[in-house]
C-alpha cells in the first residue's frame, strides 16, 4: 500500500513546529505564562473586605457561604465568611460585585492541586451589629460604619447609620443597653431592625404596631 504524500498546508504546519517549538505549555514542569487579563483564584483581602455578604449570594457555584453565628466564648454575633476554593468555578461575578471593589482580587494563579482538600477552605469573621430591640443580627460593624461614611451627610437620614457614624467619628458613647420594655422615643437613636424600627413608629405615630 501506498504511503500518501503530505499535502502543502501539513508540511508548512510541520516545518513551522521545526522551527518554533511546540504551542503547548511545559506546564506543569515550569510555570505557564498566562496573559495579561488572565482570571486567575479570587483571592480575599480581609483589610478591604467590610462583611456584606453580597459575594456569597453572587457565587453561582456555592463556594463561598455566609453564616452568622453566636459565640458563646466571646459573647457576640459573628458573621462567619467561608470560601471553598474546591467549588470555584474561576467566573469572577464575587470579584464584579464586591461593594468595595477590593475585598476580592483576581489573582493569576491557576494551578489549586493539593493533597489535603482542606487547604481549599479560607474562613474570615467579622463581627456583627444586631437590632437593640429583638436582637436579630443586621450586618456587620464594618459594613454599617462603610455605607454610612460612603453616604457621607446623607447618612444623617437614617437613625442606625447616624448612631454608626457617630460611633466612629467617636462622638458617642457606648449607649447602655436597652432594658426589657416597649421601645419609646429615646430609643430612636438607636441601631435597630427595619422591622423594629417601622414597628416603633408605627406604634409612636397611631398607638398600635
Ligand atoms: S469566582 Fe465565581 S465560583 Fe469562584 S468564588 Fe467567585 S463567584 Fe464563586
Ligand atoms: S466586601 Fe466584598 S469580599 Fe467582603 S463580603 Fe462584601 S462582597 Fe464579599
Amino acid at each position: 500500500m501506498a504511503i500518501p504524500k503530505p499535502k502543502l498546508r501539513e508540511l508548512k504546519e510541520a516545518i513551522t513546529a521545526l522551527i518554533k517549538g511546540p504551542y503547548t505549555t511545559k506546564f506543569p514542569a515550569a510555570p505557564a505564562i498566562v496573559p495579561e487579563h488572565f482570571r486567575g483564584t479570587p483571592t480575599y483581602v480581609p483589610d478591604d473586605c467590610v462583611g456584606c455578604g453580597a459575594c456569597g449570594q453572587v457565587c453561582p457555584a456555592g463556594a463561598i457561604t455566609i453564616i452568622d453565628e453566636f459565640r458563646e466564648n466571646e459573647g457576640k454575633m459573628v458573621r462567619r465568611i467561608e470560601r471553598n476554593w474546591g467549588c470555584c468555578i474561576f467566573c469572577s461575578q464575587c470579584f464584579e460585585y464586591c461593594i468595595t471593589g477590593k475585598g476580592i482580587i483576581l489573582d493569576k494563579d491557576f494551578d489549586k492541586s493539593t493533597l489535603d482538600t482542606a487547604d481549599f477552605i479560607d474562613t474570615h469573621d467579622k463581627e456583627l451589629v444586631c437590632c437593640e430591640a429583638c436582637g436579630e443580627p443586621i450586618t456587620a460593624r464594618e459594613h454599617i460604619h462603610w455605607m454610612a461614611e460612603k453616604l457621607g451627610e446623607l447618612s444623617f437620614a437614617n437613625q442606625s447609620l447616624t448612631v454608626a457614624r457617630f460611633e466612629e467619628l467617636g462622638l458617642t458613647k457606648k449607649i447602655a443597653p436597652r432594658t426589657e420594655r416597649d421601645l419609646e422615643r429615646s430609643d430612636f437613636l438607636r441601631i435597630l431592625c427595619p422591622n423594629c424600627r417601622a414597628s416603633y413608629i408605627l406604634s409612636d405615630e397611631w398607638g398600635e404596631s
